[in-house]
């Protein structure tokens, strides 16, 4: 069970680093639907903290807004408006298929986007769709009074397992990445069960085919296999160019079998992530605007 001596609400960015000065061991809260689970028998065991920082009433760290070709999405916002923000909806719609396998709806209006990237699971779902998106992520820190702010690519920040660029008294404050909203998309989770699962495989594709129906920009993004979410770029650039036909999409989708680095239930995932990415490109490049037939299924690496 989690425990502590104050649960603060800082309303500024000011009074949170304030706070984290103050109390080095509190810890930052913002939906507590990964905290409240860790403190818990089996996981962290008991917990008992000096106090919590909720961070979800300050202003600075919520909003969603278009700047140009990128969308500025603030750390708080709960996972339910990547389904339901009409801006995303429009301009990033792999966001809102991602949060639809997300939980369920009452975890979807708790937990934030900030919260999934700073806990670096390698389950978490939004990795792989804000990597597709080539997402930065901007951190505050407070130096001699005043609040200093870095950018950095999703794909550095996280680092491994539960492991992130943050240091002690930063805020992850919000997210950037871009507005695709003429890019076909497809996202795929699988976990133990379809929802409120664990994802054992979870997929983002994105793809914009020109006026002759090439492939103009891919990007394909995994998650769940491996320590760190990443992008197939060797596969972007091998079908980046051509007109795509089945045969072309199984044989690319069978070269990712061997990015699978996970231990646990291996073949099982080999053979998933190569469907996934096969079923994944033939769907994001049917709402682009070709429609392909699949192959048949065949089974490679059981
Ligand atoms: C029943 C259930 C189902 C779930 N299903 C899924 C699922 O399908 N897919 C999935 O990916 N996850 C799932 N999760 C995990 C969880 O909901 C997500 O990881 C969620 O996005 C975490 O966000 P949060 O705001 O609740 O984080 P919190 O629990 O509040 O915080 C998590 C960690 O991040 C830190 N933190 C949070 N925000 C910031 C910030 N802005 N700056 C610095 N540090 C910060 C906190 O200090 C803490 O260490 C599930 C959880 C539960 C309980």
């Amino acid at each position: 069970m989690l425990t502590f001596d104050q649960y603060l609400t800082p309303e500024s960015l000011d009074d949170a680093f304030d706070m984290l000065h103050r109390i080095p061991a509190a810890r930052l809260l913002a939906g507590a639907t990964d905290l409240l689970p860790w403190a818990r028998e089996g996981r962290a065991g008991d917990v008992h903290l000096p106090a919590v920082i909720d961070i979800s009433r300050i202003a600075d760290l919520s909003g969603i807004s278009q700047q140009g070709a990128r969308i500025r999405l603030g750390a708080t916002t709960p996972i339910s408006a990547l389904q339901l923000h009409p801006l995303l909806q429009q301009q990033a719609p792999v966001l809102g298929s991602c949060a639809l396998w997300f939980a369920d709806d009452q975890i979807r209006e708790q937990a934030t986007v900030g919260g999934n990237l700073v806990n670096a699971s390698p389950a978490g779902d939004t990795q792989p769709a804000l990597l597709a998106l080539n997402t930065h992520v901007t951190i505050a820190r407070r130096e001699s009074g005043r609040i200093l702010e870095r950018s950095v690519p999703l794909s550095e920040f996280i680092l491994g397992p539960s492991k992130t660029l943050l240091q002690p008294e930063e805020i992850l404050v919000r997210l950037e990445f871009d507005a695709l909203p003429q890019h076909g998309v497809s996202f795929e989770k699988v976990g133990h069960r379809r929802s409120l699962a664990i994802s054992t495989v979870c997929l983002a594709t994105l793809v914009r085919l020109d006026a002759d129906k090439r492939i103009e920009d891919l990007r394909i993004a995994i998650g769940a296999v491996g320590p760190v979410p990443e992008r197939l770029s060797d596969i972007e650039d091998l079908l980046t160019g051509i007109k795509p036909t089945p045969l072309a999409l199984r044989d690319a989708s069978i070269r990712v079998a061997d990015r699978v680095r996970s231990r646990s239930r291996q073949s099982y995932r080999r053979e998933v992530l190569s469907n996934f990415v096969e079923r994944s490109l033939v769907t994001a490049i049917a709402h682009a605007g070709l429609e392909l037939p699949r192959l048949p299924k065949e089974s490679h690496y059981v």
